[in-house]
């Protein structure tokens, strides 16, 4: 019997085994109709039945009403961090947008959307702060919900709800009412925890996800926005990005990533088989808690988020020393466990526990866990 092997990679990531063994059994030629899914025209029936359903069950996953769109797009959540603004931020006559920075990815959708009008700061945790007798660094805590400083005027609200490098999650939405900026609909970059969890979008604006995280390969990012918002794009959006024209075309404006939109249906339908997203959020919180309670049993494995959004996706931890971190990735590797290397703007270890990792992967991990402090500790 070969090594099984574990896939801890922040992305493009794991995805469902079932998923992939089916894709391969049809790679050749979908469902008796001759060709693959690659080889058909994106204005077919047949690839017209695989958008439409994808884009049905995601619709279904997540309750989300006809009065959003739901679009499979291009260019990656970094491409999104200047498609929201184009499309967006001229919604109000202020043409400026709120942004809350959380980690590295929302500094760079905050960077990316003043290049498109004012992008202004309404809480950063950029700073060592005291939270309940505990110093956490920069990047490693989140400013209270209640003390996000919104401007009524303001287009949107944005902000990262799972920074993947930092492994911080915002479970929780913002009372925009309390805010005093009842108003302004909330931006989510969600890529890297979309459908971990129930995500009640009905209480947002817009919703984006690349896919290569959660939901499917890379290539293809998953677009939900609120109708009523459409229809300011800046003057000079192209024309592909226009979210007014991808919606009135279900996605199929022009080609799109269709192979990639045919692997995130599937994901979706075994997603809808598996009893939706309550029912992969039990998996989701079963598998981070084992792991974050084998990382605080002892000092020799640190995580350093405030508890309250440990990310329950993307689990770094760090080690007492580099040689010791080189010697968990060398170790780790030889045992099966893969791409458990943190990101290089942290370092340490970084383990992605995404929908498709079964809770053996990461009582695998753990025990490996154990038997290297034994050893080394
Ligand atoms: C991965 C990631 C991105 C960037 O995605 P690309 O596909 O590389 O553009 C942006 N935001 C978050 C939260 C991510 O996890």
């Amino acid at each position: 019997m070969g090594t099984q092997f574990w896939n801890f990679s922040a992305g493009p990531a794991v995805l469902p085994k079932p998923v992939l063994e089916q894709a391969a059994a049809e790679m050749l030629d979908w469902r008796g109709c001759g060709m693959s899914v690659m080889e058909m025209s994106h204005r077919g029936a047949e690839f017209t039945q695989i958008c439409d359903e994808a884009e049905d069950d995601l619709r279904t996953l997540l309750g989300i009403s006809d009065d959003y769109a739901v679009m499979f797009m291009q260019g990656g959540a970094t491409a999104e961090n200047a498609i929201v603004p184009m499309n967006l931020i001229a919604r109000n006559a202020s043409n400026s947008a709120d942004y809350v920075l959380t980690g590295s990815w929302s500094v760079k959708s905050h960077k990316e959307a003043s290049r498109y009008g004012t992008a202004r700061v309404a809480a950063a945790a950029d700073t060592e702060r005291q939270i309940d007798g505990v110093s956490y660094n920069p990047w490693c805590w989140v400013p209270p919900l209640d003390s996000w400083r919104v401007q009524a005027d303001a287009s949107y609200l944005h902000y990262c709800s799972n920074e993947t490098i930092g492994g911080v999650e915002i479970a929780q939405m913002p009372d925009m009412q309390a805010l005093g900026a009842p108003d302004v609909p909330l931006v989510l970059d969600a890529s890297s925890h979309f459908l971990s969890r129930p995500l009640d979008v009905s209480k947002t604006g817009m919703v984006y996800a690349g896919a290569q995280k959660n939901a499917g390969p890379a290539g293809v990012t998953m677009v939900i926005v609120r109708r009523d918002m459409l229809g300011h794009a800046l003057p000079y959006t192209p024309t592909a990005f226009d979210y007014v024209n991808v919606a009135k075309e279900r996605s199929r404006f022009n080609t799109p990533p269709s192979y990639g939109i045919y692997i995130c249906g599937l994901v979706f339908k075994w997603l809808l088989q598996l009893g939706g997203l309550a029912e992969i959020e039990k998996h989701n919180l079963a598998k981070s808690q084992a792991l974050y309670a084998q990382i605080d049993s002892s000092d020799f494995y640190t995580n350093p988020i405030q508890p309250a959004f440990r990310s329950r996706m993307n689990v770094p931890f760090t080690l007492a020393s580099d040689t010791l971190t080189s010697q968990f990735l060398k170790e780790s590797a030889q045992h099966g466990l893969l791409a458990l290397k943190g990101h290089k703007s942290v370092g340490g270890v970084r383990a992605s526990i995404y929908n498709a990792m079964p809770m053996e992967g990461v009582t695998t991990l753990i025990d490996f866990m154990k038997e290297f402090e034994r050893k080394h500790g």
